[in-house]
């Protein structure tokens, strides 16, 4: 029996996990294509804060190789974007004028951190906090700036600013509330964060 076809954009954690799944019910059922924007293989993005602080490297948080890809016979196309869907005809096209038809389509396209919208907010050494990318960039920029600012004292800004502190930088933390962490934390709690 043919195959059918399912294609899932988004190559990440949700994305590739739901792929495992499938192969556990029926390993032969789909023939499989994946595209992911990022020109990595599916990676634990939890852990991007352990890379930041020097703990482990882009590697070690891989969490399915290149070779996974290969011997699960799954197309996969890493550094391009999925940009149209047409349901009519069941077919996604990416930035690279790729077509590709579907029978099922999975989309598994995560989030995008929010910008503010300011002025300089586009200029070089602006960055967010999200990707491989964005470590690469915070890693590359301590290497040529000694000061930084962390637009947020949540969980994932101060990660940053500890990875910040530890890649040899001067850090300040902007928050907008009067404590930190509050999604967390209690004014107590978060008390508990301050030295003395
Ligand atoms: C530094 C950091 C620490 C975190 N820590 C925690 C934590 O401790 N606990 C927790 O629960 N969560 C944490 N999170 C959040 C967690 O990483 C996300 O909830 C999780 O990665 C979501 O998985 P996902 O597969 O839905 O999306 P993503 O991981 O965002 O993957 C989606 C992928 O789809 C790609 N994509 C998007 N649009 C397209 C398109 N049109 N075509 C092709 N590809 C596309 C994206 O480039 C991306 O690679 C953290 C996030 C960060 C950044």
């Amino acid at each position: 029996m043919k195959k059918k076809k399912l294609v899932l954009v988004g190559n990440g954690m949700a994305g590739v996990r739901c792929i495992e799944e499938i192969f556990k019910i029926d390993p032969e059922a789909f023939e499989i294509t994946i595209f992911g924007s990022e020109p990595h293989p599916n990676y634990n993005r939890i852990l991007l804060s352990t890379v930041l602080q020097g703990d482990t490297s882009i590697e070690d948080i891989t969490l399915n190789e290149w070779d996974w890809y290969k011997q699960n016979d799954i197309q996969l196309f890493t550094g391009e974007t999925v940009v149209k869907i047409n349901k009519d005809r069941k077919q996604v096209y990416t930035d690279q004028e790729r077509i590709v038809e579907y029978d099922e389509l999975i989309l598994a396209t995560g989030s995008l951190p929010f910008m503010l919208p300011l002025p300089g907010a586009d200029k070089e050494g602006v960055t967010a906090f999200r990707d491989i990318q964005d470590c690469q960039t915070m890693i590359d920029s301590a290497q040529n700036y000694k000061k930084a600012v962390v637009i947020g004292g949540g969980l994932l800004g101060l990660e940053a600013a500890r990875g910040l502190l530890n890649l040899g930088m001067e850090v300040d933390v902007v928050h907008i509330f009067d404590y930190l962490m509050e999604r967390q934390l209690d004014p107590t709690a978060s008390k508990m964060l301050q030295k003395n």
